[in-house]
């Protein structure tokens, strides 16, 4: 192996798949579910670019024409559906979509499709792709990837992945040591995909300082909730804007709650709203909303 792939824990998961793919198990559609920032898209970019080597071994070889192509991000048999300002992914997309990945593979013998933010698709659009999904073709390899349900017609066509939060200890071994790492991992709650991001001393302050006032806000009375949720979004530019913060201080908000999570009355409760929350949030409900639910319901 000429490079290493900055996939943090999910050792389970990893076995799993060397023997599936070994014994030349490949399913025609997986879906990816668990915590945002734990790693499943750069999971499911390593399974893609395993499946594409000509090597055909199962870590990918790094030098092949293949791997060369994937490492610079211009591999032709990759679709990738990132996630991005679109909160709905169309019917127009997805037939698109479905079109480039039935095209002859131009590098190897498969076509490799990445959805990220599965739930995204509309209901015509998760149709056509299910039609997609119930003609398995030899040739294309679909992941799906969520942090919240899909549609059950979905999921149920799919080989279901849970991916779990990851140990303290195989985050600090992957990061390695700063001069805050004990708040770091308090921060990072579990998910390398902010530990990696946090590792930056700027960035980590900018987050410690959320911490802290979401630690503050939590500990306070209705009145002064109120206030927090008006000042922080109460003129705050457009819509897309008001969400991103939302979803960005929801997750750090979870973090504070899992820190003292026996010690804090009512901490359950706070927690299991913060996922509820997530959930409105990708249905479109407006963030101050979302906010009163979480303080008040
Ligand atoms: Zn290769």
């Amino acid at each position: 192996m000429n490079y290493h792939w900055p996939l943090i824990g999910h050792d389970n998961i990893r076995t799993y798949f060397t023997h599936a793919f070994g014994s030349g198990r490949v399913h025609h559609a997986y879906l990816f579910e668990g915590p945002e920032h734990i790693g499943k898209t750069t999971f499911a970019r390593m399974l893609a670019n395993t499946l594409l080597c000509e090597s055909e071994t199962t870590i990918p070889c790094g030098s092949c024409r293949s791997c060369t192509a994937f490492i610079h991000g211009v591999h032709p048999d990759v679709a990738m559906l990132l996630k991005g300002e679109e909160d709905h992914v169309s019917i127009e997309q997805v037939r698109e979509y479905i079109i480039t990945l039935r095209t002859r593979p131009l590098l190897g013998i498969r076509r490799i499709g990445i959805i990220e933010e599965a739930s995204r698709l509309t209901l015509e659009a998760a149709n056509a792709l299910l039609k997609t999904l119930e003609e398995p073709s030899a040739s294309v390899v679909l992941f799906l990837i969520t942090h919240t349900d899909v549609l059950p017609t979905i999921a149920s066509r799919c080989q279901r992945i849970k991916f779990g939060f990851v140990s303290d200890r195989a985050i600090s071994l992957r990061v390695g040591a700063t001069g805050y790492q004990d708040e770091l991992m308090a921060y990072a709650a579990g998910r390398p995909g902010l530990a990696l991001q946090y590792a930056d001393p700027q960035m980590f302050q900018e987050y410690a300082d959320e911490f802290h006032e979401l630690e503050h806000i939590v500990a306070q009375n209705e009145s002064k909730q109120m206030l927090w949720i008006a000042e922080r979004f109460g003129s705050l530019g457009n819509a897309s804007e008001r969400r991103d913060l939302t979803r960005r201080l929801i997750t750090t908000l979870q973090a504070v709650l899992r820190k003292d999570l026996p010690t804090r009355p009512g901490g359950g409760t706070y927690l299991k709203r913060t996922i509820h929350a997530g959930q409105y949030l990708n249905a479109n409900v407006d963030p101050r909303s979302i906010w009163e639910y979480i303080f008040f319901e």
